[in-house]
């Protein structure tokens, strides 16, 4: 699944081509939305907000939402249906498996910035704040919550855990206020990271658990699907602290 760093690729990507301020000639793709509505507007922007792709009109927003399979093809098409298609004089943008949706509303008046982890506007005592009221909930959870972290995706969250040395079944209120202010700062921290490796192609290469064999200490990883999220977790229990 695309997470918040590979949203940002896509976003720089597209601002490279020049593709703001250019009209849109052509639309296509299965999507049930009205997209005919795009012909002939004037891209403002392009924006992003944890795994949501923004493309900022004058009076409405498209949000384009990855979901768990989503894709994307700039100038260059796949073999699978596209579900929208958005042509410019000379470039083309296309989007397979993805969740797109108008929004009627100028993004900024939409969005809070300070709940994306990769955002200049990142906002790291209100993200302390919203955890800590979280008490009961696992941090595995806590780590995928969009209204919190937007742009965390699995990834993040099991390579994070591992770097500050928590287990993921730890429930919040259990969490050392110092340490959960260090996961807080490792989470934006390694969301950077993951940028600059994905850029490089080496993402892969350093994960520390993400679909691990051993620890880097040379521990078993155990693997389990955890919390009310049931997504996949790689965690190393000697590594990872269980606080009582
Ligand atoms: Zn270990």
């Amino acid at each position: 699944m695309p997470e918040g760093p590979s949203i940002v690729i896509l976003k720089e990507e597209v601002k490279k081509l020049g593709l703001e301020g250019q009209i849109i000639e052509c639309v296509g793709g299965n999507t049930t939305i009205d997209k005919e509505r795009l012909l002939n507007k004037k891209v403002l922007d392009f924006k992003s907000w944890g795994k949501h792709f923004l493309i900022c009109f004058d009076d409405f927003t498209l949000r384009i939402h990855f979901m768990l399979f989503g894709s994307y093809r700039i100038n260059e098409r796949k073999e699978s249906l596209v579900r929208l298609s958005i042509g410019f004089k000379h470039d083309e943008l296309n989007f397979y498996t993805c969740s797109v949706k108008f929004i009627e509303a100028n993004a900024n008046d939409f969005y809070d910035w300070s709940a994306d982890v990769m955002s200049d506007e990142w906002d790291h005592n209100k993200a302390i704040k919203k955890t800590a009221l979280k008490t009961d909930t696992l941090i595995c959870d806590v780590l995928l919550d969009q209204n919190i972290f937007s742009g965390v995706g699995n990834i993040i969250k099991n390579e994070v855990l591992y770097r500050v040395g928590l287990h993921p079944l730890n429930k919040v209120s259990a969490i050392p206020k110092s340490k959960l202010a260090l996961l807080i700062k490792e989470t934006r921290i390694y969301s950077f990271d993951f940028l600059k490796w994905k850029k490089a192609f080496v993402l892969k290469k350093h994960w520390l658990v993400h679909t691990k064999k051993n620890c880097p200490l040379g521990h078993p990883i155990e693997k389990a699907y955890l919390g009310k999220t049931n997504r996949r977790n790689f965690y190393c229990s000697t590594c990872q602290k269980l606080y009582e």
